[in-house]
């Protein structure tokens, strides 16, 4: 998918081009169409995700170029920082359009604010100090779009009556609500303020099926390579998708796996768009078994219906580990989602356990039994691991049967860059 295929118009496309968004997320592939429809939205989005393109292309898009009769959307944010980051991203954005974009938070000049907003676009403000606004004269009779983001935290800040006070002065509009979680007072929000809304759930809670079958095996981390491959070709998986937490690790593994016989391909932000998509073409062909992805390489793009999915390296985000498994087992097929868990990632599953609700059974394959002399020393090195530190650890020296490159990894991978 691409952000033109998605309707977003060429001023825009410039602009974002120049900020080096390659391929929309996967909130951006599902609002901008519906944003552009003028359609009301309540998406779960958590910060990180792309939100505020999510919202901010569209929205400018259909605001096209500045109209002197006063502010025509609004957009609310919980804080000064996100209000601040909001406007920066949009204005950005709208680099090469004509249009007026205000930031309004507390602590300047209120008239000076008044003044300004009233000849801008786009007022991204927080809401107690818009309602000040407002009720110090500020006419919000021409809004055409209304977006609350992250609504879940403004409600939790005590911004409720705010947000409905602000909201009843404004005109027949569309309105576009951005929260983390579905939580009550979200829903009761969405009743009253949204009109027969489209629902985006881009972090569910619970999207892994009962069609996946999950397992985790322990093993050392050194000692990943050789047992993948071992899994791959003892059990014959014809078609198999990898993912890595880091370009670095991905490029890694495409070294090693070959040398057990195995043909595969790589995507991460490195390659260009036209070798991703050959690498893609040649793997849904079967020219070449497994495919190694990065996270945000393997976003948007159409790798679905997959037998397999295995996670070399847990992610770091939980949420993309359901984005991962959630690439097999589609309609009601059969899916396997394996993730390999060194001795620092038996600690981190437990977080995407909690998310996802459910216990992933582990297990240890014979032959690669993880050494027990390899222990997680302490909190700060898993710290230092998720900060993509390097930390040593110590080689192992049993011997493993099962492949062919194992002499070798071993030798090379005395230390083990983390992350
Ligand atoms: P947000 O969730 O809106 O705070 O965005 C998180 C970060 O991702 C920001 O630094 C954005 O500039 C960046 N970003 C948003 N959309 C894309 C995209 N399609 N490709 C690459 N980076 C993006």
């Amino acid at each position: 998918m691409s952000f033109q295929k998605l309707g977003v118009f060429q001023p825009l496309l410039d602009a974002i081009e120049a900020l080096n968004y390659k391929e929309p997320t996967l909130i951006q592939t599902r609002a901008i169409p519906l944003v552009l429809a003028k359609k009301d939205v309540f998406a779960t989005a958590q910060t990180g995700t792309g939100k505020t393109a999510a919202f901010g292309l569209p929205l400018l898009q259909r605001l096209k170029k500045h109209n002197p009769k006063g502010v025509r959307a609004i957009i609310l944010s919980p804080t000064r920082e996100l209000t601040i980051q909001i406007y920066e991203d949009l204005t950005a954005y709208a680099k090469n359009l004509d249009l007026k974009i205000e930031v309004v938070v507390s602590g300047k000049d209120i008239d000076k604010q008044r003044k300004r907003v009233r000849q801008s676009d786009v007022v991204i403000a927080t809401p107690g100090r818009l309602r000040e606004l407002t009720t110090s004269g500020l006419v919000l009779d021409n809004i055409e779009i209304f977006v609350l983001d992250e609504a879940d935290r403004m409600l939790d800040m005590g911004f409720s009556n705010d947000i409905k006070a602000i909201d009843k002065l404004l005109p027949k509009h569309q309105t576009l609500l951005f929260a983390a979680t579905f939580s009550d007072k979200v829903r009761k929000l969405s009743k009253l303020i949204l009109r027969k809304p489209a629902f985006i759930e881009t972090a569910k809670r619970n999207t892994t099926v009962d069609t996946i079958n999950q397992i985790a095996y322990e093993v050392d981390a050194d000692k990943k390579a050789s047992l993948l491959a071992y899994l791959i070709g003892s059990r014959n998986f014809e078609q198999v998708l990898v993912f890595t937490r880091t370009k670095a690790s991905a490029d890694i593994l495409a070294q090693e796996l070959p040398k057990d016989g195995l043909k595969c391909g790589v995507i991460h932000g490195d390659k260009t768009k036209a070798s991703r998509l050959k690498t893609l073409q040649q793997f849904k062909e079967k020219k070449i078994k497994v495919l190694i992805a990065t996270d945000i390489a393997s976003r948007g793009l159409d790798i679905e219906n997959l037998p397999y999915v295995i996670n070399y390296e847990l992610p770091a985000v939980a949420e993309d580990y359901v984005h991962r498994v959630g690439r097999t087992g589609r309609a009601g097929k059969h899916g396997e989602a394996i993730s390999l868990l060194d001795v620092y990632e038996k600690h981190e599953i437990k977080t995407i356990e909690r998310y996802i609700g459910q216990k992933i059974p582990k297990e240890v394959v014979e032959g690669f039994e993880p050494d027990p002399n390899i222990r997680r020393k302490d909190k700060e090195e898993v710290k230092l691991k998720s900060e993509h530190k390097v930390v040593v650890q110590k080689p192992k020296k049993k011997k493993q049967p099962f492949s062919k490159s194992q002499a070798k990894t071993n030798k090379k991978r005395k230390t083990t860059k983390r992350g």
